[in-house]
């Protein structure tokens, strides 16, 4: 499992909460609004080799199901700049 791709706007909340996994606070979220630190949904990954995953229709491994990465897209306009 590689690292995540969280280059939407939608992982970004203006107040930070306590990571699910670590207790320190971040902005971010994951696609489930969960708070948590892409680092640390990265490192749960790597310790959850069996969680279900989602494939991306291409067959690319995007993840777990709990921490994902954003879904490579053409035609939705992504925050990404
Ligand atoms: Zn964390």
């Amino acid at each position: 499992m590689g690292l995540l791709n969280w280059n939407s706007s939608q992982h970004y909340e203006s107040d930070a909460k306590p990571c699910t996994q670590c207790d320190t606070t971040t902005p971010l979220r994951s696609h489930a609004g969960e708070p948590v630190h892409k680092v640390c949904a990265e490192d749960w990954n790597d310790r959850n080799p069996n969680a279900a995953r989602v494939i991306h229709d291409d067959g690319q491994d995007l993840g777990t199901t709990r921490y994902h990465s954003d879904r490579p897209r053409k035609s939705r306009k992504e925050g990404a700049r």
